[in-house]
């Protein structure tokens, strides 16, 4: 099984990078953020329930992400892989994910980090904003959201460097440069089952 995690701040790529991923190498796309905003579209109980965290720009509980994580991965364990998007994004998630997966045998294989400079990412977010009507892109709200990503979430890439799973990818170029280097990463995995730690 192909198990990628694909990491970096909102604004990255990630969700981009995600979909091409997912077509080329056939694995299901879990994304925490997107499964939330269905059920907030969809007003259910969860939906207004993650909805007070996430218009705030705050993480919404551990226990509700890793809840409706196991909820939808275990739907899909005859997949080929999953790709994990937009979490884990604490600590805590990051350990129970791998416990959850080294129980089945199935580790997570490469963490796969979109690097972009923040000032990049400030006009990338703005931007979608405006085009995607999302609550929390408002200018406030992007602000917290960085700062949160970096308080919380930028551990992980200590917690996946220590266990050599760390691939780091230049996302300032064009999409179509930043996914061929992804490829590049996740072949030589699948080639060699070396990790290849930074592709420039
Ligand atoms: P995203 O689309 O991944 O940027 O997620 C949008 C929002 O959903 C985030 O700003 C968080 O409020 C919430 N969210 C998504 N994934 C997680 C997660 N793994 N843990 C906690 N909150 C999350």
């Amino acid at each position: 099984m192909l198990n990628l995690i694909i990491f970096g701040p909102p604004g990255s790529g990630k969700g981009t990078q995600s979909a091409r991923i997912v077509e080329k190498y056939k694995l299901t796309h879990l994304s925490t953020g997107d499964l939330f905003r269905e059920e907030m579209e969809k007003n259910t109980p969860l939906g207004q329930e993650v909805r007070k965290y996430i218009d705030q720009g705050l993480l919404v509980p551990d226990e509700i992400a890793l809840r409706e994580l196991y909820s939808r991965a275990s739907e899909h364990m005859d997949s080929p892989g999953f790709i994990f998007d937009g979490f884990p994004r604490t600590i805590v998630q990051a350990e129970a994910l791998d416990q959850m997966l080294n129980e089945r045998e199935i580790p997570i294989c490469l963490v796969i980090s979109v690097e972009v400079d923040r000032e990049e990412l400030f006009k990338r977010i703005i931007g979608r904003g405006e085009d995607s009507g999302r609550s929390d892109d408002s200018e406030d709200i992007i602000r917290r959201r960085l700062q949160v990503y970096e308080e919380q979430t930028l551990p992980l890439i200590s917690y996946y460097k220590n266990q050599g799973k760390f691939v780091a990818i230049n996302g300032m170029a064009h999409v179509d440069k930043v996914f061929a280097k992804i490829c590049h990463a996740i072949d030589t995995y699948l080639e060699t089952k070396k990790v290849v730690p930074e592709v420039e």
